[in-house]
This record gives C-alpha cells, sequence and structure tokens, in this order.
C-alpha cells in the first residue's frame, strides 16, 4: 500500500509518525512547499520577540531525520498541484528546479494546513503576516535591521495578542485594531478585564473599526472610522483560509467554512482520500455540528488517529470543544465548550454564572485572582462552556473543565470533585469545585443567580441591594441601588417589601451570597448577582474595574 501525505507540519507528520508505528510495510511518500517539515508555528511570535530562541528551536527536525527514523520519503520543496482521484494520482511541481511530474496513491492524505487571510489594499509595503518560520524570519529581520519603533496589529485574536506581547517586549509602541467590540472571542464582559489591563501596558486597542486604505510607504493606515495612524509596520492576524484550492478540479466537498469536510474517520468525500489538520472541517464534541477550529492540538490528534486508521487501527476522531489558552504579557485567557451567544443560538436554555476566585492561598504573593464565567444547561444540567481569565492557574483549570465538558459532567458533579490542595496550588476548595456549588444552586438549588446583563433588562422588577460596606457604595454602586451592609442586614430586612424580586451583591458574590441567604430564609425572593459589582461594572466599561 503506497499512502502519499501532501503537507508536512503538525498534522502530515503525525499521519506519518504512527502509520509507520503501526506498519513496516506501508509506502509512504510526503510532498511538502517549503524547506521546514514539522515546525512550531505557535512558537513563532516567541521567536520574534525572544533574541534566546533561535530558528533550529522551532524546526528541530529536516526532511533526513524524518526520512531515516520512518523509512520514508520526504519531498520538501514541492507543491502538489492537483489531483486525479479517478486515476488516484497527483500532479507535483518542484519548486526548486520548476519541474512538474505525476505520482499515484492507494492512499491520499490531505494536510495542508491554512493561509493566513490577507488584508487587500494596492500595496503590502512593512504588512507582515505570521504563519511558517519563513513569515517569521522576515519579520524578526526586519525588525533587527530598522528597528521599528511603532506597530499596528489587525485582530485581536490569539495570535494577535502574542504578538503584542512580543513587539512591545522589543520596545515597539503598539496598536491593535479590531473590527468586533471586544477581544478576540472573549466574551465582552470579560473581554473588558483584558483590555483594561493591556491598556496599562501602553496598548492601544481601537474598537469597532476597519482599515479603509494604506499609503504607498505602508505608514499611514486610514480607517474607517476616520483614524489615521502613523506606524512603522503592520501584522494582519486576522484569521485563516484552508490550503484546498489545488483541489477545485477534484469534486472534493467542502464544508462551510472552505475546509475539506471529513467524516469521523477522516475520510473525505472521495474514494480513499482523506483530509487532517487545518485544511478539515471538525465537529463539537458537544453538539454535533460541523465547526473549523484550526488548531495545532486537533492537527496533531486528527493526524495520529488517521495514522492509525490507515494501517489496521480503529481510533476514530471524536470531535472538539475548541478548547484553546493564550498569553498576553502575564494574563493568560482560556475557553473550552460554548460560548454564551452559541449557546443561545443552539438554543439552549442556560445559566450563566461568573465567579471570582485567587489561583492559590490569597495570603501568598503570587496569589491572583481569576474570573471563571461558566455556562450550563438547565434543562440536563450540564455544563456547556467556560471561559477563564487570570494570571496564574489558568490553565490548569481549564484543562480540568475541558475535561468535565468531555465526559458529560452535570454541575452537581463538579463540587464532589477530589482536586489537588495545598496552598502554593490551590484553596481548599478549587475554583472549579466553586462554579460547580454556584451553578448547582442556581439550577437545582435555591439561590437563583441574575447576570449584569439580565438585570440590566429587567431593572424595574427589582430592587437591588448592595451589601457592600457604606465607603465602597458611596466609591460606586449599581444605579437606585440600596446600600444595606451585609452585617446590618438581619435588623434592616424588615423595612423591605417581601412582594418585590430582590437582586443582592456585593463586589464579587460571595457575600452577596451570604445576604442572598438570608433574604431566602427569611421569605424574600432573593437572587445574587453573578461576580457581584465588579462584573456589574464591566456593563458600562467602567472606569472602575480596576483588577481581578
Ligand atoms: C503564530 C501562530 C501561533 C499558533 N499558536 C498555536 C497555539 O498556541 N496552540 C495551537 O493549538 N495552535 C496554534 N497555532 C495553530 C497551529 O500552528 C496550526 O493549527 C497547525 O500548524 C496546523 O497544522 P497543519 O499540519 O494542519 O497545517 P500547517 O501547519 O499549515 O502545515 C501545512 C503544510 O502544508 C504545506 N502545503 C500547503 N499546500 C500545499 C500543497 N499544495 N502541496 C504541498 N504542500 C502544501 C504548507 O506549506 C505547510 O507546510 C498557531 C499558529 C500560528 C501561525
Amino acid at each position: 500500500m503506497k499512502i502519499i501525505v501532501i503537507g508536512a507540519v503538525a498534522a502530515g507528520t503525525s499521519v506519518i509518525a504512527k502509520a509507520r508505528r503501526n506498519s513496516e510495510s506501508a509506502e509512504i511518500v510526503a510532498y511538502t512547499s517549503g524547506g521546514d517539515i514539522s515546525y512550531s508555528g505557535c512558537g513563532i511570535p516567541y521567536y520574534i520577540g525572544e533574541d534566546y530562541i533561535k530558528r533550529g528551536n522551532l524546526t528541530p527536525r529536516d526532511a533526513k531525520w524524518f526520512e531515516s527514523r520512518f523509512n520514508m520519503k520526504l519531498n520538501i520543496n514541492h507543491k502538489v498541484l492537483s489531483v486525479n482521484p479517478n486515476l488516484k494520482t497527483i500532479e507535483v511541481l518542484n519548486e526548486i528546479t520548476g519541474e512538474t511530474f505525476e505520482d499515484s496513491y492507494d492512499k491520499l492524505v490531505i494536510a495542508t494546513g491554512a493561509r493566513p487571510r490577507k488584508i487587500d489594499f494596492n500595496n503590502n509595503n512593512n504588512i507582515f503576516y505570521i504563519r511558517d518560520v519563513e513569515t517569521g524570519d522576515v519579520l524578526k529581520k526586519f525588525i533587527h535591521e530598522t528597528s521599528p519603533k511603532k506597530a499596528l496589529i489587525v485582530g485581536s485574536g490569539y495570535i494577535g495578542l502574542e504578538m503584542v506581547e512580543n513587539l512591545v517586549q522589543k520596545g515597539i509602541e503598539v496598536t491593535v485594531i479590531e473590527t468586533n467590540s471586544s477581544i478576540g472571542r472573549i466574551d465582552p464582559e470579560i473581554s473588558i478585564y483584558l483590555e483594561k489591563y493591556l491598556a496599562k501596558k501602553g496598548v492601544k486597542i481601537i474598537f469597532n473599526d476597519r482599515i479603509k486604505n494604506i499609503s504607498e510607504d505602508g505608514k499611514s493606515i486610514y480607517t474607517e472610522n476616520g483614524n489615521t495612524l502613523e506606524v512603522d509596520f503592520t501584522v494582519a492576524a486576522i484569521g485563516v483560509i484552508p490550503n484546498v484550492d489545488f483541489l477545485k478540479t477534484s469534486g472534493i466537498e467542502l464544508g462551510k467554512s472552505g475546509a475539506i469536510k471529513v467524516n469521523k474517520y477522516l475520510e473525505t468525500n472521495l474514494q480513499d482520500v482523506y483530509a487532517v489538520g487545518d485544511c478539515a472541517t471538525t465537529y463539537s464534541l458537544l453538539t454535533g455540528d460541523e465547526t473549523y477550529v484550526p488548531l495545532g492540538s486537533t492537527a496533531n490528534k486528527m493526524g495520529r488517529i488517521l495514522g492509525d486508521r490507515l494501517t489496521g487501527g480503529n481510533l476514530e476522531f471524536k470531535g472538539i470543544l475548541g478548547t484553546s489558552i493564550f498569553k498576553v504579557f502575564d494574563m493568560a485567557f482560556a475557553s473550552t465548550g460554548l460560548d454564551e451567544k452559541e449557546a443561545l443560538e443552539k438554543g439552549y436554555s442556560i445559566e450563566i454564572i461568573h465567579n471570582i476566585k485567587p489561583n492559590q492561598t490569597e495570603y501568598l504573593e503570587t496569589s491572583r485572582e481569576m474570573i471563571i464565567k461558566a455556562i450550563a444547561d438547565r434543562k440536563t444540567g450540564k455544563l456547556l462552556g467556560v471561559q477563564i481569565l487570570g494570571e496564574n492557574g489558568v490553565d490548569k483549570r481549564i484543562d480540568v473543565f475541558a475535561t468535565l465538558l468531555t465526559f458529560g459532567a452535570t454541575v452537581d458533579q463538579l463540587f464532589h470533585l477530589d482536586l489537588a490542595y495545598a496552598p502554593p496550588f490551590s484553596t481548599t476548595k478549587d475554583p472549579v469545585n466553586y462554579t460547580g456549588m454556584i451553578l448547582n444552586n442556581a439550577i437545582n438549588g435555591k439561590n437563583k443567580i441574575i447576570t449584569p446583563k439580565e438585570l440590566k433588562e429587567k431593572r424595574d422588577e427589582f430592587l437591588v441591594i448592595d451589601v457592600r460596606s457604606k465607603s465602597q457604595y458611596e466609591t460606586a454602586h449599581i444605579e437606585n441601588a440600596i446600600n444595606i451592609p451585609l452585617e446590618t442586614l438581619r435588623e434592616k430586612v424588615k423595612e423591605l417589601d417581601k412582594s418585590k424580586k430582590i437582586a443582592v451583591h456585593c463586589n464579587k458574590g460571595v457575600t452577596g451570597n451570604m445576604g442572598q441567604n438570608i433574604l431566602l430564609n427569611l421569605g424574600f425572593n432573593a437572587y445574587n448577582i453573578s461576580g457581584g459589582y465588579l462584573n456589574y461594572s464591566t456593563l458600562n466599561n467602567s472606569s472602575k474595574v480596576s483588577k481581578i
């Protein structure tokens, strides 16, 4: 059996390695455009920002190493121009000599990845894209040779923000332009914390705007909202396009995203043709719907599964949660599962909670608060999605949540998780346990939660009681809220109207929950405002949101 693999970075090389581990008899041939294989695309922003990271750190293996380790033929600088599924042949261009030739396959693996979406203007002067090591080389050289002072980043997704950190690290003043009203795919009320953090780092983000034109030298950027930005260069990170153009005449079926449609066996609609990695669609583990979330973690997994299947194994692709994480300066953002908009679009009746908790025992100087937004299905009690922003401990919590989502956990199960605790690592009840407690109380118990957004919409229906101290209330408070500090609540409660719905809150939620319990136990219809005043204040992008 002859397997041809097109593309040899994350997905393609994983196919090769697994296929060879399973079988000594398969003939394996790969063609890949460009000279680098199996590189760490994810490391490119750090390669640009840090002098100690060398090119070789991103490209630890070359074609020769791969050929000898896996007894296969790896043709670098070879681009596949077309596929003929009837004859089971491919047409290949040798990028060095310009020669073209045909090769034939029994099984064909397409692992051609994706390329950056371009911003299209009359010229491309000083506009950079980050995708492979060569694009990283170009920008690194440009920075080294011209010592630029100002940069514009187009797009506030994870690549854009990783570039922010690494350009600032190089002493460059960075502005970001974003068409949406919040950062990347972060829900707005969480995005606000990150916006404020970045502002403190001197990073300006222009929202709800896009580039209209760029001057001939690439140094003056004109936006649709009338801004003119003077910069030395621009990095565009506005998403990717799957590399499938060479398949135009093959009859291959594409999904909504333009990526190749595959089933759980990673088969395309063409006999003996498979697709993996950023050029392929995936599907949601939660809803089963087709989705496209191009990530290295998924590409590697798909590659291993396909390598196994091609050589007699029976692994299946189970779908994804879209779990991802990135860091910008000391702040990390991670998400898994559905966000609020997606959950609503899917028709779930959702419970949303915001939980602000330290990553470790508070008296330790490395202790930092993180904000967790969690969404669950009111009907089944199943967790649907989580977003976390914080400086420390975000990675471990998101992985616990991703595991819970993978196995279909219901909110009542989260509290019972036996998670590791010692002061440097967590709190006696971990933020994951707390998230479960709050969600479970809200869905299955008596402690109803109201989000700031819901409260704003239904403000007339609620009497808002602020149980924080008088001085906190005087600094800033929800409009028309009554201040009854918690210690006086039992006494003042007699003055309250029992027929009214009450929304009680403190700063982050914990004292508000105590106030809610007092009111509930005394027969009031009380809700706790999710995430307290801190979260409420994000609604108006209030300058009072200082830090988490
Ligand atoms: C800056 C950056 C940071 C990232 N950070 C992360 C991260 O932190 N975490 C994460 O999970 N993911 C991250 N990613 C995404 C991750 O790099 C990709 O998901 C992963 O590289 C996809 O692997 P792939 O093998 O499917 O495709 P690719 O890496 O795109 O490789 C495809 C290869 O196929 C070649 N090719 C294309 N067309 C042809 C053709 N016709 N003939 C022959 N060869 C062809 C291409 O030249 C390329 O070499 C990041 C990406 C970038 C750019």
